[in-house]
């Protein structure tokens, strides 16, 4: 019995239609369907006996597929159904030459049907697709198989497109191969948006990877979903040990939480959580490594079938957790510590000093003050001769000389520092931080203004640092005698031409006009609380200022407290 088109294709394979949403991966590959052709025979042998019980439209079914029951449909209707299908579609002999080719086959082609009746369909194919493709497509089809696939295909007017092909081997009532049915259509936009996509996950995973800071995409379970090249890197530094367990650890240790259970918890809403500093011990390295760790908790979408039309469940969340290295900025902050501490002990050692020579000093000035006081006495009563004086005079003078010896002798030796490249916001930031607690104490608002880019300067460090302590130091001072509740200090930086300067200012009571020039003169004091004060702190500024080219200058026109101006040049010559 002979067999239409539509009755063979129902009776041997069911080949996945164009229109199945396959991936592009696999699309890739050409693939053979296992769908074998149902024996005729059989449905027949079923027929003629059907065992008991068997449904009724089973029945009818089968028999419309052999041909063997009144056909429900005109034969028209399987023409036009073919014909105006959206697919691409043609019949070819058993050699690929071309019987019939449906209107899309037309407008997809570009060829029209007088054009390729009787041409090969190899009119389509383009250079473009491999010959070990058409060998294994023809090794399928010629083992009455299906093959799916995809093939460079070249329109009429030359332009190439991607074709995803179904070519299905349509026998005859003798098993052999009598036709091929083809089925096509164009697939070139989405290859673009898959190869865009890729594109794109190329860009990311390359900006990840080129990310200074250590990235990890975490699953609620722990697992690593995505990781970066510092994470790798660092998994290197540990010598092959996950970096994430140690992590995790040193966050639950160090910062008293887990990063899954704070940001993804099994119940309830997580919490992100910023900036927080922890340390590992890298073998190889000196001392700790300091991280600074970010966790984000990211909700991915749903990509089931239902969430195509938005009603799809919540997507799974992740987290993502980022961390810096930030071991040079901890070694630099110990380092200024560690040389403020310095500082300070030369600094007391220099003031005990200071003090036991001018105890001594102020005791030795007792004598001649002594014989000054006696020989006064002596001339006021009338009893005292100018010869008579005389070795009185030279025992004042001894007395004298010693005392100046010994205040001498108190005298620091002057230490030459060598000029270095210095940031000055870097060298303020860190004289704020060394003077926090004084800052504190004070109930002062700081309000720290730093240039966005500043040029560095050849200074003497801490010189420099001195410099700044002592006006801070000034204006916290300024500020307790201000009396005002407000308390405030602003420090700004900015670059001149060829300089640096920095503006302080607070919120005290400023300096009466007469004042301005004498408070740059050596033990001019103009505090009310004299006590331990010297009066030294702003010519010493004012010298070190000097020696960096540049001056300090208090601002004429601010009536609100005290606004200095430290200008800083280049000038200094680097060592
Ligand atoms: P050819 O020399 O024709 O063939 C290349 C290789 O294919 C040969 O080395 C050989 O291994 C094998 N081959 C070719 N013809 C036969 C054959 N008759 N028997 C056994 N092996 C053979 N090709 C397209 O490029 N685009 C299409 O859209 C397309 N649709 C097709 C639809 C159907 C129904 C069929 C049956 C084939 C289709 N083909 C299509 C394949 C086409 O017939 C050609 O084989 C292919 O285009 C390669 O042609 P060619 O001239 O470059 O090389």
């Amino acid at each position: 019995m002979a067999r239409s088109v539509s009755e063979t294709r129902a009776s041997t394979s069911q080949p996945q239609t164009a229109s199945s949403g396959r991936s592009t991966a696999s699309r890739r590959e050409s693939a053979e369907s296992d769908q074998q052709p149902i024996a005729h025979t059989a449905i027949a042998d079923f027929l003629s006996a059907p065992p008991p019980g068997t449904p009724r439209a089973v029945v009818d079914a089968l028999q419309l597929m052999i041909g063997d029951a009144p056909n429900p449909l005109p034969p028209s209707l399987y023409f036009e159904t073919v014909e105006q299908s959206p697919v691409a579609i043609s019949i070819t002999d058993a050699k690929a030459s071309i019987l019939y080719a449906n209107a899309a086959f037309e407008h997809l082609s570009g060829y029209r049907r007088d054009e390729v009746l009787g041409k090969n369909e190899s009119i389509l194919s383009s250079n473009a697709t491999p010959e070990s493709i058409y060998r294994q497509l023809w090794r399928t089809i010629q083992r009455k198989k299906t093959w799916t696939g995809t093939l460079v295909n070249r329109r009429k007017n030359g332009d190439e497109y991607l074709a995803e092909l179904v070519i299905s081997p349509v026998l005859d009532s003798a098993g052999e191969i009598a036709h091929f049915l083809g089925m096509h259509r164009d697939v070139t936009r989405e290859h673009e948006l898959a190869a865009a996509l890729r594109q794109q996950k190329t860009r990311i995973e390359n900006v990840l990877d080129a990310a200074p800071t250590l990235m990890v995409l975490l699953a609620a379970d722990g697992s690593i979903i995505l990781d970066n090249m510092e994470y790798k890197k660092l998994f290197g530094d540990l010598r092959g040990q996950e970096p994430l367990p140690l992590l995790r650890q040193a966050l639950r240790e160090q910062a008293g939480f887990d990063p899954l259970e704070r940001t993804i918890p099994a119940t309830g809403q997580g919490e992100d959580f910023k900036n927080v500093e922890v340390s590992l011990e890298v073998p190889g390295t000196l001392g700790p490594r300091w991280f600074s760790c970010s966790g984000t908790c990211i909700s991915e979408q749903d990509g089931s079938a239902r969430s195509y039309f938005g009603h799809g469940k919540l997507g799974a969340s992740r987290l993502l957790l980022l961390a810096t290295d930030v071991t040079a900025r901890h070694r630099e902050v110990e380092r200024a510590h560690l040389e403020h501490l310095r500082a300070r002990i030369a600094e007391q050692r220099l003031t005990q000093g200071m003090r036991e020579a001018l105890t001594a000093a102020s005791y030795q000035i007792q004598t001649p003050l002594n014989l000054l006081r006696a020989a006064s006495a002596m001339f006021a009563s009338g009893a005292g001769t100018v010869e008579g004086f005389a070795p009185t005079l030279a025992q004042i003078t001894a007395a004298s000389e010693q005392a100046l010896q010994t205040l001498r002798s108190a005298l620091p030796d002057e230490v030459i520092e060598a000029g270095v490249s210095v940031n000055v916001n870097e060298l303020i930031r860190h004289v704020l931080a060394l003077e926090t607690d004084a800052l504190l104490a004070a109930g002062l608002t700081v309000d720290w203004r730093p240039a966005h880019v500043l040029p560095e300067i050849t200074a003497r460090q801490t010189e420099l640092r001195s410099l700044f302590k002592n006006l801070i130091d000034n204006a916290v001072q300024a500020t307790l005698e201000g009396g005002r509740s407000q308390r405030e200090l602003h420090i700004a930086t900015r670059a001149l031409d060829n300089a640096v300067e920095v503006m302080i200012q607070d919120s005290g009571p400023g300096f009466p006009s007469g004042d301005r020039y004498k408070a740059f003169e050596p033990f001019y004091i103009g505090w009310r609380n004299r006590r331990g004060r010297a009066g030294m702190g702003l010519p010493l500024a004012q010298e070190i200022a000097n020696q960096h080219g540049g001056s300090i200058e208090i601002d004429p026109d601010y009536q609100d407290g005290c606004r200095l101006r430290v200008n800083l040049t280049n000038a200094l010559p680097r060592d």
